[in-house]
């Protein structure tokens, strides 16, 4: 398709200005916590509250998409069958804490990215930049995730930056993080994440031969069909006010300081 250029805005919130990309190709969503924010977190924007995440999927329902998969991603022209592929990074436990409820209620299902050697554990590669803690799912959780109905993929062993590693170690975080989770949880895991949206040739084509059916990045964007399985495009759900908010502040600090 060779349209004119859309100028969408940088993060997915509500659906109108997305309303005409949902119907060329199907959205991949992006989300990551649920639920209140405890104190001392620096991306707000990625804590939506189950209000709104609930208000996202009901004007889903209300327009007529069901949920769909990665796997159903550019397969054909279009979207004919109105799905809407949503997917959670990291697998936090405020996910199945705040997710759960507005899920059953608007009959979605989604697909939580796991990072296969932490669970039960928290996001310590965020803290290492100074994120506030949070928990991640445990196997039980993660049992429940599953009985609820929901899909797992591979979000790596351990969460690293890709392509800093050595290639052993990329194999085993893309590779093994798969068999780990098939065989503790006994599901295909067919989906994988790259950590940071951080991937190149290299590990796209590991990901390509760990048997995934695709790989998703955090390139904004709707999938044409054709397009790369295992680069794909999505669009992170962030709670746009907030963060043009939090964009504005420093400027706004910058030029008091400078007045004052
Ligand atoms: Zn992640």
């Amino acid at each position: 398709m060779n349209g004119a250029t859309i100028e969408l805005p940088l993060y997915y919130t509500k659906l109108g200005p997305f309303r005409d990309g949902f119907s060329t190709a199907v959205p991949v969503i992006t989300y990551h916590k649920l639920g209140p924010r405890p104190s001392g977190v620096r991306l707000k924007g990625l804590y939506l509250s189950e209000r709104l995440f609930g208000e996202q999927l009901a004007e889903w329902r209300a327009e007529g998409f069901s949920p769909g998969t990665p796997g159903e991603v550019g397969l054909v022209p279009g979207n004919p069958n109105s799905r809407v592929a949503i997917t959670f990074d990291d697998g936090f436990e405020n996910v199945l804490r705040h997710g759960l409820e507005p899920l059953r209620r608007h009959q979605f299902t989604a697909l939580q990215y796991l990072v296969a050697d932490r669970l039960g554990k928290t996001n310590e590669w965020e803290q290492h930049y100074g994120e506030a803690p949070e928990r991640l799912m445990d196997e039980a959780q993660v049992r429940e995730w599953l009985a609820a109905g929901h899909a797992i993929g591979s979000h790596t062993l351990s969460h690293p930056h890709l392509t800093r590693i050595h290639i052993d170690q990329i194999r085993a975080e893309i590779g093994d993080s798969r068999k780990k989770l098939e065989d503790r949880f006994g599901v295909p895991v067919k989906h994988f994440c790259y950590p940071y949206g951080d991937w190149n040739r290299l590990t796209r084509d590991i990901a390509a031969e760990a048997g995934y059916e695709t790989a998703c990045t955090t390139v904004p964007g709707f999938n044409a069909p054709g397009e790369d399985r295992f680069a794909l495009k999505r669009l992170t759900a962030r709670y746009a006010s907030r963060t043009w908010t939090n964009f504005l502040r420093p400027l706004r600090r910058l030029f008091r300081g400078r007045r004052g």
